[in-house]
């Protein structure tokens, strides 16, 4: 079964600032077998009966990689507050109210959001992660479920070690490999010293990975240098859990020697520029953790701190956010955050050798964004080239009309193949309901 996207602009992301314009791009079965300008493809004699996708007026690139993603069903209703107040007051009571049912018909909406904006690949910490498996499966998008685990007193609610070994043993691959498990540790708060070692146990045991979120607020690290006379990463690094197999979200406030320490380890990093403004968390250190070789994928984090998982218009933030921080121009370049919500997201998560650029012998995962737009017009072509900067400053994901995962096309045109928009959204509307009664009814408790 093969597949020609024919006629668009190929931006491979293979390196450098290279365009197959207009190129296409073919697929066999699950993999790219060959990519080039239209004239060669059209030539190459495995194009010779394939199914063509017209991509014409369309860029053409790899699928986005969202490395940070909490699933959930909040969005909207937990406004105007700080990290902590807001985790204490709306996050964890809303957790304390979650069913496995509830936090299924979660995931399968935010899987469902997240595909139809172009994002082929979640990296999603969330709570009865068999659901999320489920979802991820019956949609087709690649899902690396990360149960929260918490086991310090007060948070007996959340995931423990046990349950996140237990999704290991059903899930540590499934799908045809789409689906992956990993070790997941919430806040360094949250959860106690013999909790870190027996993550690091975990995901050594499974050869699998680990994921947490850390430093996103001054007063995380206040709180870290007053309780354990380290900072948050140094305390990482103490308990043991920092190393290539390792994705830590957001990473605002490091001090030099976190860097350091994220550097030497192989240690990756998931950048959430929209949650950390939202949430007035703070800009992180994006140039200088990529000067180090600190891996830097995007995250949009949850729903409910961003409020949409829209990584095309992720993109426009992260590069937003590092213009007016370092107030350079020339950082936030369109070319390298493009890199970091493909490939080096790809790379971050432990998929760089699948996904995250278009070359022959990968996977087919790959979408199309409509440049036909008032909002994308011009679109020039050789020494005027624009359409990278189109993808990142203009584009949003409304704008995505194909994705490919694997080489099944999930999305044809702006609709999805695998599921009905107005069933996932009924299902979340009514599981949301449902999650806010119980949650009034165990305050009123
Ligand atoms: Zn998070």
């Amino acid at each position: 079964m093969r597949t020609l996207i024919r006629n668009g602009i190929v931006l491979p992301m293979t390196g450098g600032q290279t365009a197959f314009d207009p190129g296409s791009v073919l697929i066999d079965g699950d993999a790219i077998v060959a990519i080039g300008e239209v004239d060669a493809l059209d030539a190459d004699p495995g194009s010779a009966g394939a199914e063509v996708v017209d991509a014409s007026g369309h860029a053409v690139l790899p699928g986005l990689h969202n490395c940070h993603l909490h699933s959930g069903l909040l969005r909207g209703t937990a406004e105007s507050m700080s990290l902590w107040d807001w985790l204490k007051s709306y996050v964890d009571p809303a957790h304390k109210a979650l069913t496995s049912e509830i936090a299924h018909a979660a995931s399968l909406h935010c899987y469902a959001e997240s595909l139809l904006a172009g994002t082929v690949s979640v990296m999603d910490m969330w709570r009865f992660m068999e659901g999320s498996a489920e979802a991820a499966t019956t949609l087709g998008i690649r899902a690396t479920l990360v149960p929260y685990v918490a086991d310090l007193d007060g948070y007996d609610y959340f995931e423990s070690i046990e349950s996140n070994r237990r999704l290991l043993e059903s899930h540590r691959t499934a799908a045809d490999g789409r689906v992956r498990s990993w070790v997941g540790l919430e806040h360094l708060f949250y959860c106690s010293p013999e909790a870190f070692r027996a993550a690091a146990d975990l995901a050594e045991e499974f050869d699998t990975g680990i994921h947490t979120h850390s430093s996103e607020s001054i007063w995380e690290v206040q709180e870290s240098l007053s309780r354990f006379g380290r900072r948050p990463i140094e305390e990482f690094f103490n308990r043991g859990i920092l190393g290539a197999n390792t994705l830590v979200a957001h990473c605002v406030w490091l001090d030099d020697r976190e860097i350091e320490l994220l550097a030497q380890t192989g240690t990756s990093v998931a950048h959430c520029p929209c949650s950390n403004m939202k949430l007035s968390s703070g800009p992180a250190r994006v140039g200088d953790l990529r000067a180090k070789g600190v891996l830097v994928g995007l995250g949009s984090d949850g729903e409910k701190e961003n409020n949409n998982l829209d990584l095309v218009e992720e993109m426009k933030f992260a590069s937003l956010l590092q213009k007016v921080t370092t107030l350079d121009p020339t950082s936030g370049d369109p070319w390298d955050v493009l890199t970091m919500a493909t490939i080096e997201g790809a790379r971050a998560t432990g998929l760089g050798d699948v996904s995250g650029s278009l070359e022959p012998g990968k996977r087919a995962d790959i979408i199309t964004i409509d440049l036909g737009g008032l909002h994308t017009t011009p679109v020039l072509h050789g020494r005027d080239f624009n359409v990278a900067a189109h993808v990142v400053f203009s584009a949003s994901g409304r704008d995505v009309r194909d994705v490919f995962v694997d080489g099944h096309r999930v999305v044809a045109g702006g609709v999805p193949t695998t599921f009905d928009v107005a069933t996932v959204r009924a299902r979340a509307q009514a599981a949301a309901e449902e999650l806010f009664e119980r949650r009034a009814a165990l305050a009123d408790a």
